[in-house]
């Protein structure tokens, strides 16, 4: 018995000792830069003109015909005479004749060109709440050490603040040996298809390949993720893929006062419950294990511990991510019923029950095996499964290229103390179209988000603070001088 104590102890004492060796070994991967020289721009003029930027009325619908061009061509027209350099010098392409294409054309044909991604057009304000808004969304009021308004964060910041950063580069006689490229399209918030879906296939017929492409996705996190003391810029390096089932059980309608056993409700409803039922599993691996990696190291003892032991603590730290739902999104694929239709009327039974699925599909999941999953979590083959839409997960673009070593010292140059960390962006963005013109696509705007800045996105009271959106331009103006070495 005595013996056998002994050889517990030892055991744990061993097992202690792997815990703590491999935390010391668990070290800052934050890369040590030089600040930035100073960058002195004209910040009033530029938060004026990002104002005007929010006063064009850019709103996608979904149904076409209900897209106001003239907004686009005023905002078009207003962008001329706001940045004259960018378009004396920038050759300029309209594609689908509201989305913008710049070339600023590098001294260096040797250099594969970069990228760099916003949209003009913005979603609707929600019909109903525009009273709740501090500033009317189309105002583009100057208040309280804010822009507000439709579109200050996603995404006309980054379209105005890369233009900035283009024009005060000129002003200096800045001139790029690497070829960068500016795609402002008009139809993001309804798939993109036409901006930049058109603006990839006229590059892929030209035989162009990019050295990377920037997007907007990840942000600067300001208190959103537990553990991290200082600010954390997330890098999207990957985003998740896209896939909306739809679920169809016919019967016999008829009368509700004699309905069968089973109705055609009943079976779709229990084919739903049984897919939430069977929760596909949660798996730490790239990239969001690049980021556990990453950021574990500047996190509190407990973590940092945990973290640095995931050969042992990987269900244990499981347990403890996925109690926030963010979290959680991030280490699986998600299920999402959203929408069911029956009958026509409460004593009229359904001759057709529709459900609604939504899955956001993690790295290493696909489309096809995704459906597979649920078929085989519903097994009834009176419940008749049809995909909506399907996008596979993008593939995961290398954190050792010089797109994203550019991205991360930019980051650390001009917000210092932030720490920078690949990421999963969870929902879809436009730079998916660019797929097949270069494997280093990176989704990230400088703009620094609190936690209860999230339901601005796409929601109430939107709005970027002034010194946000300076530092953001100094983010672009450093950006393009660093991508510009080899
Ligand atoms: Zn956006």
């Amino acid at each position: 018995m005595k013996k056998f104590g002994l050889g517990a102890l030892a055991v744990f004492v061993v097992l202690l000792g792997i815990l703590f060796i491999r935390m010391s070994l668990f070290s800052s991967k934050q890369v040590k830069v030089d600040p930035a020289p100073e960058i002195r721009i004209d910040a009033k003029k530029a938060v004026q003109n990002f104002s005007r930027a929010i006063q064009f009325k850019t709103i996608s619908h979904q149904d076409h015909a209900k897209v106001d061009k003239n907004e686009f061509l005023a905002m078009h027209q207003f962008l001329k005479e706001a940045f004259p350099r960018v378009h004396e010098t920038l050759k300029k392409e309209t594609v689908s004749d509201l989305t913008l294409f710049y070339t600023w054309k590098g001294s260096d044909d040797s250099l594969k060109p970069a990228l760099l991604m916003g949209h003009l057009d913005v979603v609707p304000v929600e019909p109903g709440t525009e009273a709740n808004w501090t500033q009317p969304p189309f105002s583009g009021k100057i208040a309280d050490g804010f822009i507000w308004g439709r579109g200050t964060l996603d995404i006309k910041s980054g379209v105005m603040g890369v233009l900035e950063a283009v024009e005060y580069l000129l002003a200096k006689g800045f001139k790029p040996r690497r070829t960068v490229y500016l795609a402002f399209s008009h139809d993001e918030e309804i798939g993109g298809k036409n901006g930049n879906g058109k603006i990839a296939e006229m590059l892929a017929a030209r035989g162009t390949k990019l050295e990377f492409v920037l997007d907007e996705g990840g942000f600067i996190t300001d208190g959103i993720i537990s553990g991290i003391k200082n600010k954390a810029a997330l890098v999207g390096v990957a985003e998740k893929g896209y896939l909306t089932l739809e679920l169809t059980v016919t019967a016999e309608g008829g009368h509700s006062s004699m309905p069968p056993r089973e109705t055609a409700v009943g079976i779709l409803c229990s084919g739903i419950a049984k897919i939430e039922q069977n929760q596909f599993p949660f798996e730490i691996k790239a990239p969001a294990k690049w980021m556990f990696d990453t950021l574990g190291p500047e996190m509190p003892f407990g973590n940092k511990i945990a973290l640095a032991n995931l050969w042992l603590l990987e269900g244990l730290v499981k347990s403890q991510l996925t109690k926030s739902l963010s979290m959680a999104a991030m280490l699986h694929t998600t299920i999402a019923p959203t929408m069911l239709q029956g009958s026509i009327k409460e004593n009229v039974l359904a001759s057709k029950a529709v459900g609604i699925v939504n899955f956001r599909l993690a790295p290493g999941d696909t489309c096809d095996s995704v459906t597979e999953h649920v078929k085989k979590s519903i097994n009834d083959s009176r419940v008749q499964i049809k995909p909506l839409q399907a996008d596979n997960p993008s593939q995961i673009s290398d954190r050792s290229s010089l797109g994203y070593k550019n991205i991360e010292k930019t980051i650390r140059q001009v917000f210092p103390d932030t720490y920078v960390a690949p990421y999963l962006v969870m929902g879809a963005t436009d730079s998916r179209h660019y797929a097949n013109v270069t494997d280093s696509i990176f989704r990230f705007s400088p703009s620094i988000n609190k936690p209860e800045d999230i339901a601005r996105l796409h929601g109430t009271n939107e709005r970027m603070s002034t010194a946000n959106y300076e530092q953001l331009i100094k983010f672009y103006i450093q950006l393009i001088q660093n991508a510009d070495a080899k």
